[in-house]
C-alpha cells in the first residue's frame, strides 16, 4: 500500500513520548510538510518518568517530584526542537502532560475524559491523517494510546481519519495493511538530525535510538471497523502457574471492566482456546482486550498486551 501526501493533507501524529515523533515519524511528517500539509502532533506526556537517563546525565542518584518536572520541562524543549528540524514550529504541539508510564492507569481511572481531551483535538484540528502507536506496542503507554485514540475516533464528528498504525518497541508483525514510505539520502539525514535533538535520551541510549530510527518508516493500516459478538477468542495461553495473579481488562465505548483471570467470564473451546464470554454485542466501535500481571515488576514492557476483539 502507498501514501499520497498533498497540499490537503492533515496530520495528526499521537505521541506517548517526546522522541516518538522523530523516532517512528520523523520522514512522514517531514513529507507532509513538503507537500504542503499540515502537521499536529499530540504529546500524551512530558516523558517525566525516564529515571536511569536522568540519573545518568545528571550524575544524582535519587529522583523526586521536582526532578521529574524539571526533566519533562527538557524533554518538551528537545521535542520542539527536533520539531523545527522537521519543518513544524512550536503551536503545532499540542501537549497534555498526562504522567508517563501511566497512561494505562489514566485510561482505567479516567476513561471518558481522557477520550474527550484526544476527541477536542481531532474535533479541532481535523485530520485526515492519524499516526498512532500500534496496538502491539510493548511499551504499556503505547498500547494504552492505540485504545485511547481509536475510541477518540470512532466518537469524533466529521469524517474518519485513514489511520497508521507505527511501532516502536517490539517484534513488528508482517500481514495485510502494510504500509512503506518512500525515503531519500536527505529526508533521513533530517530525521536523524531532528533525533539528536533528544539529547537527555541520546546520552544513555543513543545507539538504540538510532537503530530504532534507522529503520525504514512502516506503518500499519488500521481498519476501523469491530465484530459484534457475544464471545471472543483470546490470543493468549497463559501458564496455569501465573493464572492467580492475572487480571484482563475490557475497554470499549462504555467503559471499562476488569477481573481476576480466575474471575472472568472464560471457557475453553475443543481447541484448547481460551473465550471470553458475556460481551454486548450492541457496543458500538473497536473493543479491546489487556491480559497484565498483578505483581509488582521493574520490567516495564507488556508481556501479552492489548488485542482487539
Ligand atoms: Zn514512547
Amino acid at each position: 500500500m502507498s501514501l499520497s501526501l498533498n497540499a490537503r493533507t492533515r496530520l495528526l501524529v499521537v505521541a506517548p513520548h517526546p522522541d516518538d515523533e522523530s523516532i517512528a515519524t520523523g520522514e512522514l511528517i517531514l513529507q507532509v510538510r513538503q507537500a504542503g500539509g499540515e502537521v499536529q502532533i499530540l504529546l500524551l506526556t512530558n516523558g517525566d518518568n525516564n529515571p536511569w537517563p536522568q540519573r545518568w546525565v545528571e550524575r544524582r542518584l535519587r529522583i523526586g517530584a521536582d526532578e521529574r518536572r524539571r526533566w519533562g520541562e527538557r524533554r518538551r524543549t528537545e521535542v520542539t526542537q527536533a520539531l523545527a528540524q522537521l519543518g513544524v514550529t512550536g503551536e503545532a504541539l499540542q501537549p497534555l502532560g498526562w504522567p508517563d508510564m501511566g497512561i494505562t492507569r489514566r485510561l482505567c481511572d479516567q476513561l471518558d475524559a481522557s477520550v474527550e481531551m484526544v476527541v477536542q483535538c481531532l474535533e479541532a484540528f481535523r485530520p485526515t491523517l492519524v499516526a498512532l502507536p500500534a496496538l502491539g506496542d510493548h511499551h504499556p503507554d503505547h498500547g494504552a494510546a492505540h485504545v485511547l485514540t481509536r475510541l477518540a475516533v470512532a466518537g469524533a464528528d466529521g469524517e474518519a481519519p485513514r489511520m497508521l498504525a507505527y511501532l516502536v518497541h517490539g517484534q513488528e508483525v508482517t500481514g495485510k495493511g502494510r504500509v512503506k514510505l518512500d525515503s531519500s539520502v536527505g529526508i533521513h539525514a533530517t530525521k536523524m538530525a531532528a533525533l539528536a535533538c533528544h539529547r537527555s535520551q541520546m546520552a544513555l541510549s543513543g545507539k538504540r535510538m538510532r537503530r530504532l530510527a534507522d529503520r525504514g518508516e512502516r506503518y500499519q493500516a488500521v481498519r476501523g471497523t469491530s465484530v459484534a459478538a457475544e464471545s471472543a477468542v483470546l490470543p493468549w495461553q497463559p501458564s496455569r502457574l501465573l493464572q492467580r495473579w492475572l487480571r484482563l481488562t475490557l475497554v470499549d465505548e462504555r467503559g471499562v471492566r476488569q477481573w481476576p483471570w480466575r474471575q472472568a467470564p472464560l471457557s475453553m473451546d475443543g481447541q484448547g482456546r481460551y473465550v471470553l464470554h458475556g460481551l454486548d454485542p450492541a457496543a458500538p466501535g473497536p473493543r479491546f482486550l489487556k491480559l497484565h500481571m498483578n505483581l509488582p515488576s521493574p520490567w516495564i514492557f507488556d508481556r501479552w498486551g492489548w488485542c482487539e476483539l
